[in-house]
């Protein structure tokens, strides 16, 4: 009963995957902090459980309630966000291929496909996916396996639209993975929209807390490989796929981590409700600010993404990021907020403020990724809004003096 379809999200991230312990009626699954399983001969294993690389309850848990969150047919727990995501390009691709990512993507993904895959012959084009022209011009028939979007997408919180892409990419034959970190899964679901394949950084709004290190992939029910693969099961199922790398690879979740995720993934509905509130509060007070130049906030009435997000997600998310006019203004408001802790990461209860271009997308300085230096981000998180509000105006009056 708990993966019902018809069942409403939060429902389902509470449910869905979590029946009470058979042995003891616990009505949390509890952490198996163990690596092998008793056979009752050889080969006769009890559930199926044999060792934790291959399977272990407690993560299996958490992959069936991403599954039943996303809308997925099932989904792989890793150890961060890029393990899932170098576990899944992987699976999907060969020496030769080529993939299409969006121009402003999480910078360790770009260092991945860049530096990770390029030197094993994987190609790629980065591009403004916001313009459906740039998608069709960048793919290459027959060579581009893959399509790669996030959005909102970082730090820019531009919206791409992911019915509009996912046709062209199943014209190609290639796969469409979206990231689906900034929104989570309470205020967006890809899979539904006509992609294949989500991931997520679970270390982010699905974990919550910022205890944890984590990744996800969720695979659409019957997802095909792109075009002309077969993976090394025999078969063309993405599904079977990535299971079969996530054992053969082994970057698997930890018990103790999945966990974590689980417990956060069971407040995920009512965070969400508050980040967003506070996130619009935030922006909106930004965008009166005569220091700060531009506001990059899905929820403003006048960003370019707005109706699509409206259309496309349940909220805006938690996420903004606004300009200042310099880098060294930049630099100094990050360093004089007192309640916007200064770290990298996001999604989180407490509010977080980052500057990108030294920090999270340092990696990406130079290439097409490379994002303005007089940008601040923010993760807002779940305290009063009032004292957020408050902490930024006198940051930005220290900063700009
Ligand atoms: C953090 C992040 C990742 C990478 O996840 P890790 O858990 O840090 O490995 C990928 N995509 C997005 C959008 C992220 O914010």
């Amino acid at each position: 009963m708990t993966d019902d379809e018809s069942l409403g999200f939060a429902t389902r991230a509470i449910h869905a995957g979590q029946e009470p312990d058979a042995a003891t009626g616990a009505v949390v699954p509890p952490i198996y902090q163990v690596s092998t399983y008793k056979q009752d001969g050889v080969g006769r294993l009890r559930g199926g459980w044999e060792y934790s690389r291959s399977g272990n309850p407690t993560r299996a848990a958490l992959e069936a309630a991403l599954a039943a969150v996303e809308g997925g047919a099932a989904a792989f727990a890793f150890a961060s966000g890029l393990a899932a995501e170098d576990t899944l390009l992987r699976a999907a691709l060969r020496p030769g291929d080529h993939m299409v990512i969006g121009n402003d993507v999480y910078g360790g993904t770009y260092r991945l496909v860049a530096r990770v895959l390029g030197p094993w012959g994987v190609e790629h084009t980065a591009v403004d996916l916001t313009d459906p022209h740039q998608l069709v011009d960048a793919i290459r028939p027959g060579q581009t396996k893959v399509v790669w979007v996030e959005t909102p997408s970082n730090p820019l919180l531009s919206v791409v639209d992911i019915a509009a892409v996912a046709a062209h990419a199943r014209a190609a034959g290639a796969l469409l993975v979206v990231d689906n970190t900034f929104a989570s899964p309470a205020l967006q679901n890809p899979l539904a929209l006509g992609a294949d394949v989500v991931v997520h950084s679970t270390t982010k709004y699905v974990g919550g807390h910022s205890d944890l290190v984590g990744g996800a992939v969720v695979v659409a029910d019957g997802a095909q490989l792109p075009a002309g693969l077969e993976g090394p099961t025999g078969t063309t199922s993405v599904r079977d796929a990535v299971a079969f790398h996530q054992n053969a690879s082994g970057a698997v979740a930890g018990p103790f981590d999945a966990w974590l995720a689980l417990r956060g993934l069971k407040t995920l509905d009512v965070r969400m409700q508050r980040h967003c509130a506070n996130a619009q509060r935030v922006a909106e007070f930004l965008a009166g600010h005569p220091a700060v130049t531009a506001v990059h906030y899905p929820g403003l009435p006048d960003n370019p993404g707005h109706e699509l997000a409206a259309r496309q997600m349940r909220g805006f998310g938690g996420m903004v990021s606004f300009r200042v006019g310099s880098a060294e203004t930049a630099v100094a408001l990050c360093g004089a907020t007192e309640i916007f802790t200064l770290a990298e990461s996001l999604g989180g209860v407490e509010s977080l403020v980052e500057h990108p271009a030294r920090m999270t997308h340092g990696s990406v300085a130079g290439t097409a990724l490379e994002v303005p230096d007089d940008l601040v981000r923010l993760s807002v998180g779940l305290e009063d809004p009032d004292d957020l509000v408050r902490d930024l105006d006198r940051a930005l009056a220290a900063a700009t003096r």
